[in-house]
């Protein structure tokens, strides 16, 4: 029954507006014709932005700034549905369930406002409305175009932990959910329109899977219906050797690996949420990246073993927000402890800790994390250490803002000498100065710390360096 099923996953651009969903049902229903396909949606583009902002001047006690968003968003949602629907049952239809949701938004406003407390649940709970409100509207202009479509919340298919604002799946119970819930949708030539982001605990707790986490909901659906392939339309015409905005001569890369995409994605290429391959890559199911505005464009192909070229890297990135943090001084040498409680007080936090480096001297361990859980990972190691600080055991916890960190990814570049010589002397002619360096024994990367302002500087001169211009497009 799965053979020849493809998961489509749209993000908020590729639903930003009327348009941009009628071309985004087209491409469903030209899949449609051609295979099974599932879609996934985001929330139209700002949506969850503008539902966190409401959700926080809820818990400020303005309850009625809240409602005037969920006001804002319905007259969005009905202005994309007059210029779709023009069939008025559907209208109605539709209508009814955006009302459904916008009242369960209002509510959740209210009583947050009510109790100005906001907690992690009912955040999950409000933002998520993005996703409810948009899937509706695509399913129905993809039935619009004359086929069968059914609009599904994902909190019906995915199982996750009870870690609300960034769940992780369960895998055997959502793959159990989801074949049950999807498969007879398919072979009635149904087309189901999930809700990315959200999932919900075993108990039914509406939970979300982060921020950007609908590329995530592509992955889970995919491995759990065992697709043949997985399709993250958004309005980037693939995996770039880097990013555009700051190297022009950037390509796009036409086939990578698994770990090279997840490396890019991770050091901050913003086309995939950072989990996105870890369901896949048992199954083997690729994963493509495409425009939907530029839909006859290829875009790139992420499969298992990517393709070798000549050098070996692949693509250059850069994270900027990000903050580094030393914990150390002569205090430290010998403490056979500190390293490991440093390392569980950032999971304690949920602290994306982004690269790691400690010298030989053992004087000082430092790392980077991303300036959103900066603070409260700062705060966390301060409790954490602070009878050593206070007898000078350990001698600072220092902190870093301005800091990014560059990463050379490629999976070719295992084996491949003098990667680093040319990449440091890159760096020299650019006159960028390292602080940090880090290279995985598995040499997918070589990254670096360096300062903020340096990041542009750095970039353009590595890309000339490993002539990624002349990668093929
Ligand atoms: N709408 C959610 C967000 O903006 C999820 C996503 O777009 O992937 O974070
Ligand atoms: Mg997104």
């Amino acid at each position: 029954m799965s053979a020849g099923l493809q998961v489509m996953k749209f993000g908020g651009t590729s639903v930003g507006d009327a348009d941009c969903i009628a071309r985004a049902a087209k491409i469903i229903a030209q899949g449609a014709h051609e295979r099974h396909c599932v879609a996934v949606v985001s929330a139209m583009s700002g949506v969850t932005n503008r539902l966190i902002e409401a959700a926080k001047m809820a818990q400020t006690g303005n309850g009625s700034g809240a409602i005037a968003v969920m006001e804002s968003l319905r007259a969005q949602h009905e202005s994309a549905m007059t210029a779709l629907i023009k069939n008025e049952e559907e209208r109605a239809r539709l209508r009814k369930k955006l009302d459904a949701v916008l009242a369960e938004g209002s509510r959740f406003c209210e009583g947050t406002a009510l109790l100005r407390e906001l907690s992690p649940r009912t955040m999950d709970t409000i933002s998520s409305l993005g996703e409810r409100l948009c899937a509706p509207l695509v399913s129905a202009a993809v039935k619009e175009l004359g086929l069968q479509s059914e609009a599904v919340e994902a909190t019906e298919l995915i199982v996750t932990d009870e870690f609300h604002g960034g769940a992780e799946p369960q895998m055997e119970q959502t793959r159990g959910k989801s074949q049950a819930r999807i498969l007879p949708l398919l072979e009635r030539r149904i087309v189901p329109v999930v809700t990315g982001f959200l999932g919900a605990t075993p108990s039914g707790e509406l939970t979300t899977l982060g921020r950007g986490g609908s590329d995530y909901s592509a992955t889970i659906l995919g491995a759990a219906l065992d697709a043949d392939e997985v399709i993250i339309w958004t309005d980037v015409n693939g995996v770039l050797t880097a990013d555009p905005r700051l190297v022009a001569e950037a390509q796009t890369i036409p086939e990578i690996s698994y770990r090279e995409a997840a490396e890019l994605a991770y050091f901050g290429a913003k086309v995939l949420h950072p989990k996105t391959l870890r369901p896949v890559v048992q199954a083997g199911i690729p994963v493509w990246i495409r425009n939907s505005f530029s839909p006859e464009k290829s875009g790139t192909k992420i499969t298992p073993q990517g393709q070798n070229i000549r050098g070996g890297v692949k693509a250059l990135t850069a994270i900027r927000d990000v903050t580094l943090i030393s914990v150390g001084g002569p205090g430290i040498v010998g403490l056979p402890d500190v390293v490991g409680r440093t390392f569980s007080t950032t999971a304690e936090v949920r602290a994306n800790v982004l690269l790691i480096s400690q010298s030989s001297s053992q004087n000082d361990i430092c790392f980077g994390v991303s300036s959103a859980d900066a603070q409260r990972t700062v705060e966390a190691l301060r409790k954490e250490f602070a009878q050593d600080l206070d007898h000078h055991k350990v001698e600072h916890i220092r902190v870093d803002p301005h800091i990014a960190i560059v990463a050379v990814v490629g999976q070719n570049m295992c084996g491949t000498p003098g990667i680093a010589g040319k990449t440091f002397n890159a760096m020299g002619k650019e006159g960028v100065n390292l602080i940090a360096i880090a290279q995985g024994s598995s040499e997918t990367n070589i990254s670096f710390v360096i300062e903020e302002q340096s990041v542009v500087a750095a970039l353009r001169g590595l890309h000339r360096e490993f002539g990624l211009h002349k990668s093929a497009d």
